[in-house]
C-alpha cells in the first residue's frame, strides 16, 4: 500500500534537495536538513537513532557494521522519524531489531510511526520519477528478478526493499 501523504513529504525533499540521479545521496540530504552522521560501533541489535539533544543539535546514529544498503535504509528512516514524528516532547527515536523489541513494538503506538518511517526511507531512497525512468532502461520486463536484481544495484538498497516498493507501486506481482 502506498502512503500518499509521506510520498508527497518525499517529493518534497526531493525537489528541494534537487536528487535527480541514484543512488541518492542521502548523507547530503542530512547536510542540508543540518543533521550530524554518527557511525555506531554497536552490537548487531541496535540500527540507528535520530536525537535532538540539549544544545538542539540534530543527530542520526547508524550501525557501522551494517552493510552499505542496511546503513542507507536506517539513514532514510531516521530521517523520516525526524520529518514525520520530532516533537518538542519526543525528539528521541530508537531502533532496535531484537525479538523482545519487536513484540513491545506491536502492542503500543510506535508501531504505526515504525512503519511510517519505513515508507519514508522506501519512497526516498526509491523515488518513483527515478524508478520509473531506470525501469525503461530495462530490456527484459517480463523477469521479475532480473528487474530486482538490476534497480536494488543501481539504487543501492536491498533486494527486499526493492521487491517490496515494486510491488507497492504495482510495477511486479506479488508471488
Ligand atoms: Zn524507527
Amino acid at each position: 500500500m502506498i502512503n500518499y501523504d509521506i510520498e508527497r513529504i518525499v517529493n518534497g525533499i526531493i525537489e528541494k534537495t534537487k536528487i535527480s540521479k541514484v543512488p541518492v545521496d542521502i548523507e547530503t540530504i542530512c547536510l542540508n536538513y543540518d543533521i550530524s552522521l554518527e557511525p555506531l560501533d554497536a552490537d548487531d541489535t541496535l540500527s540507528g537513532f535520530f536525537l535532538v539533544n540539549d544544545n538542539r543539535k540534530k543527530i542520526i546514529g547508524y550501525n557501522k557494521t551494517h552493510s552499505e544498503n542496511r546503513v542507507r535504509f536506517t539513514i532514510a528512516h531516521e530521517l523520516g522519524h525526524f520529518q514525520l514524528h520530532c516533537k518538542k516532547d519526543q525528539n528521541f527515536f530508537i531502533d532496535k531489531s531484537s525479538k523482545f523489541f519487536r513484540n513491545e513494538l506491536s502492542s503500543s503506538g510506535i508501531l504505526k510511526q515504525e512503519r511510517e518511517a519505513n515508507a519514508f526511507a522506501a519512497a526516498l531512497l526509491m523515488p518513483i520519477n527515478i524508478l520509473e525512468k531506470e525501469l525503461d532502461k530495462i530490456d527484459n520486463k517480463g523477469d521479475s528478478n532480473e528487474i530486482i536484481s538490476k534497480l536494488s544495484k543501481k539504487f543501492k538498497v536491498s533486494e527486499d526493499s526493492m521487491k517490496f516498493r515494486l510491488i507497492n507501486l504495482g510495477i511486479i506481482d506479488p508471488n
